[in-house]
Order: structure tokens, then sequence, then C-alpha cells
């Protein structure tokens, strides 16, 4: 096929995404402006039954911290960060529960922000990935489901078992560990990995060194991912929405001659609730096509780049049936 999807958007090698269980008030006073410092996009986990109120679930480190409420919600989000269901009570959910934990919470979560819930995140640990669990996760229509397995996630990933890097100062017990920034990102860059690393909110030093990180080593992470080369900095949403536009799109080769190659794009059972469906492709084609390099998208130009000789990529919102068309610009003028 001389027309393919690259693995991840821009043609980016690896992917970092961070995620804030708890969604607490605090992370205005140390991780939101190195956010802000650095341009990297961030994601909190929403208990959803204490929305606004004071933390007050069993022996939580981060009780009498205050959960951010609608407003300061909707404010991340327009800083660019993405929302997810951390269940309605950070129990441990029975199937009985389903209806409200993974349900009820999305809705009441979704009026809030007035924004889409695509994401569910697992509290406690992975007992709350079990199978009644994920199973009424699509039932309600999330995209994905996050757990507390620290492993890289791929491009053929399953999205309903995605895994989080813990950015925590040391592990539990009996794996006494030292904070290491660079954690999983060489096997990232090796395997096309996406890591989403997880925490809950730094400050000057961790509430609980087995359950979050300080500010100043949420920042060396953070300068650590950036002078790594060939990462997509990114929410998780929009690695799902890649990633499922991906895995859905299918390339019909409509003509292949020496003068233009066509191809036809069919989205096949695309979920609705895929909002970007933006892809990065590369086009193999004859050197004198790369002089300028162009590709006619539903038979208007646009411009492409070139990456290597004889390749071009181009990253463009797909739709169902759209053609692209590459040929010798040269010739045409
Ligand atoms: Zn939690």
């Amino acid at each position: 096929m001389a027309l393919t999807i690259c693995p991840w958007k821009y043609n980016k090698t690896w992917v970092y995404s961070i995620t804030y269980d708890e969604a607490l008030a605090d992370l205005h006073q140390f991780a939101i402006p190195i956010h802000e410092e650095y341009g990297i996009p961030g994601h909190v986990e929403v208990v959803v039954g204490q929305l606004g109120e004071t933390r007050n679930l069993g022996n939580s480190s981060y009780n009498g911290y205050r959960h951010m409420n609608a407003d300061e919600l909707k404010d991340l989000l327009a800083r660019g960060w993405g929302i997810g269901n951390h269940s309605w009570s950070h129990e441990l959910i029975q199937p009985d529960m389903v209806d409200l934990e993974i349900g009820r919470a999305k809705d009441v979560l979704e009026a809030a922000i007035d924004a889409p819930v695509d994401l569910y995140c697992a509290p406690g640990n992975n007992s709350n990935m079990s199978d009644h669990v994920l199973k009424a996760c699509r039932k309600y229509g999330y995209l994905g489901a996050m757990s507390l397995t620290d492993a890289l996630n791929r491009p053929n990933t399953p999205l309903f078992w995605i895994n989080r890097t813990a950015l925590h100062e040391q592990y539990y017990a009996p794996f006494f560990s030292e904070y290491d920034p660079f954690r999983n990102i060489r096997h990232a860059q090796a395997q096309n990995g996406w890591i989403i690393d997880y925490c809950h909110c730094p400050l000057e030093k961790p509430i609980h060194p087995n359950k979050d990180c300080s500010h100043p080593q949420l920042r060396k992470r953070f300068e650590t991912i950036l002078t790594e080369d060939k990462v997509w900095c990114a929410v998780p949403e929009e690695v799902l929405f890649y990633h499922q536009t991906r895995r859905h799109t299918q390339i019909e080769t409509i003509s292949d001659t020496e003068t233009q190659k066509r191809y036809r794009l069919h989205l096949n059972n695309l979920s609705d609730r895929v909002t970007c469906r933006t892809l990065t492709l590369h086009a193999d084609v004859p050197a004198p096509w790369c002089r300028y390099p162009n590709v006619w998208i539903d038979g208007q130009p646009h411009p492409a780049h070139l990456v290597e000789p004889r390749k071009l990529q181009i990253t463009v919102t797909v739709t169902d049936g759209m053609e692209l068309v590459f040929q010798d610009s040269n010739a045409i003028s």
C-alpha cells in the first residue's frame, strides 16, 4: 500500500498524557501553573458524588482537600484539559452499583461541565476494572477505561484497559524505588508507546510518597519529556480519537499509475462520539512529485510535506468517501 496511516498524529514516535485523580482544587497551587508554563495539557478524574465538596472518603490521604466544582472544571476545559469519571463514590463497584457509578455519574458530570465525558478511570485499584464495570462502560457509551497498571499503551492497545504510569515519589513496599523522571520514556520511544502518567495533587512534598510526586518532581518530568524527541503531548481523548479513527479507516486504491495515485477512504463503524477525526498519512510517490508537494482532497489542492525522499506527509480531517489524489503538481501547472 503506497498510502499508510501513521501510528500517531503528526507521525510522532510516542505520546505523552498525564492524569490527576480526584480533581482537587489545590491543583491550582502548583500543577496547573507548571502545565501553563510548558504547554502540556492535563486531565482530571472526578469523584462525581463529591463534586465541589471537601473530600470525605474513608481514610483517604486527601480527606480535607476540596474537589473542584463545575466552574473550575470548565476552566480546565478552556485551558485544553480533559475530564473523566472517577466513579460516583470511589468505592469498590459491585454489579448492582454500575448504573450509579458508571451511568448516572457520567450524566451528572456531563451536565455539570456541559461537555461529553468519554473516559472512565478506575478508583482505588484494578478491582474496579472488573468485567461488570467494563461492560457497563461500553453500555453507557464511554470510549475507554483507564486502569492502574504501570505499562505502556500501544497503537493497538484495547481501549477498555488503558495503562497508566504511577508518577509517584516511591512505589509501595516491598518494591521501594527512587523517583525516576525518565520512567517508561525509552520504552515508549522504542515501541511507539503512549505514556499516561498518574498522580493526584503535587505539592511541596507529596501528601503520600506512594500516591504522588512533589511539584519539583512534576516539573522535572515535564522537562524530561520535552527534551526527548518526537513526542506528541495530548489529552487522552485526543489520542483515543486518533486511535479509533485509524482503526476504523480503510484505504481503497482507486488508481495507481505513472501520473496519478488516487485513494478513497472508508470510515467503517466509527462511533459518533469520535468528534475529532484527524489522521496523519504517508504517501509513497515518485521523486518528481516531491518538488511541489501537494495532495488533492476531494478535488481541492492542499500542501503536503516532504518527510523523506519520495515520502509525503499530510494531516487531515477525514470523512467517509473522501478521495485523496497525488500527482505531479509541476506537470499540472
Ligand atoms: Zn482515586
